[in-house]
């Protein structure tokens, strides 16, 4: 039942790891993957007070070729040991890395194991806005929990994860509110993480990703609750999302959208309060006087093969 649920999840990334570890377990294998140390070298401490951890080096990484524009959010779909296990990139036919790693003890850590000046290959086939592959251009955070769908992150989680991103956000300021992304933002109709129990709205109330006005949501709710196919895949695209042809593709932009901004209902239908929402955000975020100029746009052109077999 684990394993179905797991490939459900994380579709790809995690079921090898899981497979692993279950059956290290099972079989009493003494190869199976550990936890990370109880003690690892401390990295450094941020000005908040949050410890970052020094894990192990991650052959999931390159490096870095474009500007840090994107701060992604993702869950691991497994648990503490087969996630860092897997995230070391030892597998040469599964290449995966993390900047960094929140655990699910009490209390969490933050393991760092790819510096931020480089890149780590974790968000996989991914488009948002000028970005066609966002590893290049992003910071990534996995955080162990089996399914943000159904389980709610620990409160001790919510604290790291804030302390986290604020510090990040803080030594990368030209990541702009609305680029702090879900997984399941970038990789449209591929990836659920980190999961409708992610507090999104807990965080951008303490400054951290992009959240609409609810004033905004209430007019808009009573002027303008509708829009037609073709409005709908332009506010998309004006907010970021990379939305595919035809009505699967809209129908999976929406469903995106919902999982963020609108958890409570996600079936790809623009009903009102979704249209308003979506329409909240484009008038507080994207209007002329507020999108921020993006950086140069970097070439894709010449990635390596490997990055193609990665399934992050
Ligand atoms: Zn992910």
């Amino acid at each position: 039942m684990l394993r179905i649920v797991m490939n459900k999840v994380h579709r790809t990334a995690w079921a090898a790891p899981l497979i692993f570890a279950l059956s290290g377990l099972v079989g009493g294998c003494s190869t199976a993957p550990s936890s990370p140390p109880a003690k690892l070298p401390l990295a450094t401490k941020t000005e908040t007070g949050l410890k970052i951890e020094q894990g192990a080096n991650s052959l999931g990484s390159e490096a870095r070729r474009g500007p840090i524009q994107v701060l992604v959010l993702h869950h691991t779909g497994g648990n503490l040991a087969g996630s860092y296990d897997v995230l070391q990139g030892k597998q040469s036919n599964h290449r995966v890395g993390i900047h960094y790693l929140v655990t699910d003890e009490q209390p969490p850590r933050v393991i760092a194991m790819v510096p931020e000046n480089k890149v780590a290959y974790h968000a996989g086939k991914s488009g948002w806005r000028q970005f066609e592959s966002l590893n290049q251009n992003s910071i990534g955070i996995e955080i162990i929990n089996l399914d943000g769908n159904i389980h709610p992150y620990a409160p001790g989680q919510k604290d790291v994860i804030v302390k986290l991103c604020a510090d990040i956000l803080r030594r990368n300021p030209t990541i702009a509110p609305t680029e702090v992304l879900a997984h399941s933002d970038i990789a449209v109709g591929r990836k659920i993480d980190p999961g409708l129990l992610f507090p999104w709205a807990e965080l951008s109330a303490q400054k951290i990703g992009a959240w609409p006005l609810p004033e905004d949501v209430a007019a808009f709710s009573k002027t303008a609750p509708t829009a037609n196919a073709a409005e709908l895949r332009r506010l998309l695209l004006t907010y970021g999302y990379a939305v595919e042809a035809g009505d699967r593709g809209l129908h999976l932009a929406i469903e995106a959208f919902q999982r963020h901004f609108r958890p409570r209902k996600v079936d790809g239908v623009a009903d009102p309060e979704t249209v308003a929402t979506l329409r909240a955000l484009v008038k507080r975020y994207r209007t002329t006087a507020t999108v921020p100029s993006p950086a140069p746009l970097v070439p894709t052109a010449p990635r390596p093969a490997k990055v193609g077999k990665i399934k992050p």
